[in-house]
């Protein structure tokens, strides 16, 4: 009696798992929108760097900015020209 006639998958028959690919880790940034946004510091003009999508409102409340030690009231979203 044949296990392929019973519906069965034998052992050999070249049916496999398919392996799972390594997904691509830190894949490229190619979306469009998802640029780095900055916030720019009235008080020194430093440039804080955020993770793409972070707003004003993410910045945390009691952030000090590291150069001139202003709150986050004199941070303003940075608009690069262009
Ligand atoms: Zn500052």
């Amino acid at each position: 009696m044949r296990a392929l006639e019973a519906g069965a998958v034998e052992i050999g028959d070249g049916v496999e798992p398919p392996e799972v690919a390594p997904a691509p880790i830190g894949a490229v940034r190619s979306q469009e929108g998802a640029t780095q946004p900055r916030f720019l510091c009235r008080g020194c003009y430093f440039l804080l760097e955020a993770a793409p999508g972070t707003t004003l409102a993410d910045i945390r409340a009691d952030w000090k900015c590291p150069d001139c030690g202003t709150d986050k009231g004199n941070l303003r979203l940075y608009r690069a020209a262009g």
